[in-house]
């Protein structure tokens, strides 16, 4: 790819000019670096700044925004800048307000869902929706997937309508219409049900007058393909337009962006092609690589120098991201500030994923008491399922913790209950949302009272809600449904005159709904109480049911925000355009990291994936990245031997630390709680580094039981059956009894209560 020819020698840093005497500067424009200031000045004709990890790019992006609408090149709403999330349109607002004030508010800012519902909302008639449509959430496209299967016979036990759902999305990501799927997407069984179904679900959904996820992506190309009009509107309205994270868009953002950019051609998209981990999601790493196939009068900016992160944790980041074959290349230097080198990564070993977690958490918590703050440290993970350990060790710690990504607030059921409560509330043709709260608390609702009231709907052709009034119900459930229906009237009036927390707060007490889980007496009930407050909070900043609705809606697991001063546990990808100070990157083994099923099912391209995430996790941090793996871990209840992982090996030893928990098992515990431990420099450790490869092959052989810390003595007695009953000791369990015996496999009650399988060589007689 050419690289955008500078027409003049670029004046060093320190003696730079203005680089037009007769263009007045503007203060923001003075922190750039010459390429930066290039990027952000070059407003005319497509650009694309491709660099690596924390060069500048979304800084280039807001100051760009800024520069447009100070030179009054464009007005603010003239301008579109789409994020990657919520929380980084956010971001870029109030960047961007410290800049250019309140001017600011007027750009169209926000992510590429937001923009389309906000283009979708206006001209909705014209895709055959009006403007309430309902936007679905998981839940909800699953629960109208599995409806349609199942009204046409399909058995979902044998055909998982998530699996459906999945491949009628990635369609979606490639903007094919239902009749546009090609011959070959629908070879296999699968695939040409999904077809099958795919128009039917869009039907439905047509009728429901909601819309999924995709389409706010997929109508508004429909629109503006049925439309000239309407993309003509668009097109002249968007004189500049800004992407960021660009390696992560899918086609169908691709395509509305060529629709978008066609009159001014202003189109300034910046990325990393080492930074692209979506394609599961369908993003197309194809947009970056190709984009000057796509607009051949483009320029290309690189920027080399990366201002967030000390040489080390820049060299271990490059000499990892270069095992991949398939990327650009690119060079990172760390920027003046930021030359001394700092700490090396550490790497280091434990036991099993329990130590590990606590091992972090007494880490974060000595660095809290020594006064930093928790906000500047995250832990990155691959897989959600490793949260909960670090959930105990927080806990135990009292370590004020938020985890991200995956554990969606607005996907815990009670909020979604909440949010279907008022989603009636505002619109009682909210089928979906009538059906998942009109039994909930119970009201004596069941499927049969369900077919009739549906049945009436048909006929009448109204929604469900309104059909209660005629469906031929009887006895206590046409009382207390009567009561349901008026509750909810009665909760509309309200919403008229008071604030939104009070409307919610009344639904829900009055309807039960909150009886419902305080009654039941399970320690989850309470965290859901919990929620909901949460929830009244969060619905003080909204005037109206509708705006927190949109809200809501467009709400990613990536957005989720965290307090203050609130340490954040998130997943690698939730991680994506963020920056802490301390990075801990946990659970670095074989088959985690990377997972397996990358490699299972994309193989080569899987892996690289993987390390592009690596990649991504690591340049997160500013100044420390500390990797942990654990020998054992529990997974999904089991316990499986784990091997580091093979991006250890490739991480280039000059920039790393190691500290191999199972080396130096038994002098390990004490060494945890020595603070001093933290970021010494092992010297006299003889890493495994040294022996070149980690050697996996014989690391597994001799690990071949999740318990068997290395330093234990072994558990001699020749004799099954004189085993049973013994008392026995074991260095992480203490004590216990032994109450099965096969083999070399005991099975021993510990004096915690707790029984577990050990092999008898690392047990020694109590
Ligand atoms: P990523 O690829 O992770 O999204 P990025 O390329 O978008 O990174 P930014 O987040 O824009 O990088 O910048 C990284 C950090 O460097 C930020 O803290 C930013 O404020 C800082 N930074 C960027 N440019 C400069 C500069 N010229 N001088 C000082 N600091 C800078
Ligand atoms: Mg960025």
């Amino acid at each position: 790819m050419d690289v955008f020819e500078l027409e003049e020698p670029i004046p060093s840093e320190t003696n730079r000019q203005s680089p037009d005497q007769n263009v007045e500067t503007f203060s923001f424009l003075t922190p750039l670096n010459p390429e930066q200031r290039m990027a952000v000045e070059h407003t005319e004709g497509p650009l694309l700044v491709l660099s690596g990890a924390g060069t500048g790019k979304t800084r280039v992006l807001t100051t760009r925004t800024a520069y447009i609408i100070e030179k009054h090149l464009a007005k603010p709403y003239q301008i579109l800048a789409v994020t990657f999330t919520n929380k980084a349109a956010n971001e870029m607002k109030l960047r961007l307000e410290q800049m250019i004030g309140s001017a600011a508010f007027s750009v169209w800012l926000g992510t590429f869902h937001a923009i389309g519902v906000k283009i979708l909302r206006k001209y909705a008639e014209k895709v055959g929706l009006t403007s309430d449509f309902a936007i679905l959430n998981t839940d909800d496209q699953v629960r109208l997937m599995k409806n349609i299967l199942t009204e046409q016979g399909i058995d979902i036990k044998k055909y998982n309508p998530e699996t459906i759902l999945e491949i009628v999305e990635r369609w979606k990501d490639k903007a094919f219409l239902p009749q546009e799927v090609s011959a070959r997407e629908r070879t296999t069984q699968l695939g040409s049900l999904a077809y099958d179904f795919y128009a039917r679900y869009q039907s439905r959904l047509h009728l429901l007058n909601a819309v999924d996820f995709g389409d706010l992506l997929l109508l508004p190309i429909v629109l503006f393909r049925s439309n000239p009009d309407v993309l003509e509107e668009y097109q002249s309205k968007f004189r500049y337009i800004l992407v960021d994270e660009y390696q992560d868009t899918n086609v169908a953002q691709y395509l509305l962006l060529r629709l978008l950019a066609q009159k001014w051609h202003n189109i300034c998209c910046v990325g990393d092609d080492d930074q692209s981990i979506y394609s599961w999601r369908g993003a197309e790493v194809d947009n970056i690589l190709s984009f000057q196939k796509f607009y051949p009068d483009a320029a290309v900016i690189r920027l080399e120098k990366n201002y967030r992160s000390t040489a080390h944790i820049l060299g271990a980041a490059s000499g990892l991201i270069s095992h991949n074959e398939a990327r650009l290349g690119k060079t990172l230097k760390p920027a003046h500030e930021k030359a001394e080198k700092g700490y090396k990564v550490l790497v280091k070993g434990f036991w099993n994923g329990m130590q590990e977690a606590e091992w972090i958490a007494t880490q974060i918590e000595s660095s809290r008491k020594r006064g930093n703050s928790l906000s500047e440290t995250a832990v990155l993970v691959r897989a959600t399922v490793q949260t909960r350990l670090f959930e105990d060790a927080f806990r135990k710690e009292g370590i004020p913790y938020k985890i991200i990504g995956g554990f969606k607030f607005y996907e815990r059921e009670e909020i979604k209950d909440a949010v279907a409560y008022l989603r009636l509330i505002l619109n009682s043709n909210d089928d979906l949302a009538f059906l998942r709260v009109v039994n909930k608390p119970k009201r004596g609702v069941g499927t049969k009272a369900l077919e009739a009231i549906s049945a009436t709907a048909r006929e009448k052709k109204i929604s469900l809600f309104d059909a209660v009034a005629w469906a031929p119900l009887k006895g206590t459930v046409r009382q207390t449904l009567d009561d349901f229906i008026s509750l909810i009237k009665s909760a509309r009036q309200k919403a008229e005159t008071a604030l939104l927390p009070e409307t919610a707060r009344f639904v829900l007490e009055e309807s039960g709904y909150l009886r419902m889980w305080e009654s039941e007496k399970s320690p989850e009930a309470d965290g859901r109480i919990e929620n909901i407050e949460e929830l009244y909070n969060v619905l003080h900043e909204y005037e109206n049911i509708r705006d927190f609705i949109e809200y809501a809606s467009l709400v990613t697991d990536t957005d989720d925000v965290a307090d203050e001063d609130q340490l954040v546990v998130m997943t690698l990808h939730a991680s994506k355009g963020l920056e802490f100070q301390n990075v801990y990157l946990a659970g670095w083994e074989e088959e985690l990291f990377p997972h397996k099923k990358a490699i299972d099912e994309q193989g080569a391209e899987g892996l690289e994936e993987e390390r592009r995430l690596a990649y991504v996790g690591l340049t997160r941090a500013k100044d420390r990245a500390i990797i942990t793996y654990a020998n054992n871990r529990k997974i999904y209840g089991h316990w499986v031997n784990a091997l580091p992982s093979r991006f250890i090996d490739e991480l280039p030893r000059d920039h790393i630390e190691t500290d191999s928990g199972r080396k130096s098992f038994a002098s390990l515990q004490p060494a945890w709680q020595n603070k001093q431990f933290y970021f010494k420099n092992n010297d006299d450790e003889t890493s495994i580094f040294d022996k070149g490869q980690w050697k996996r092959e014989n690391f597994h052989k001799e690990s071949d039981d999740f318990y068997n810390p290395p330093s234990v003595k072994v558990y001699q007695t020749k004799e099954t059956g004189s085993r049973l009953g013994k008392r026995v000791h074991h260095e992480i369990f203490g004590f216990g009894t032994v109450i099965h015996a096969e083999g070399e496999r005991l099975d021993v009650r510990f004096d915690s209560g707790e029984i577990k399988k050990i092999m008898a060589r690392f047990l020694e007689e109590a």
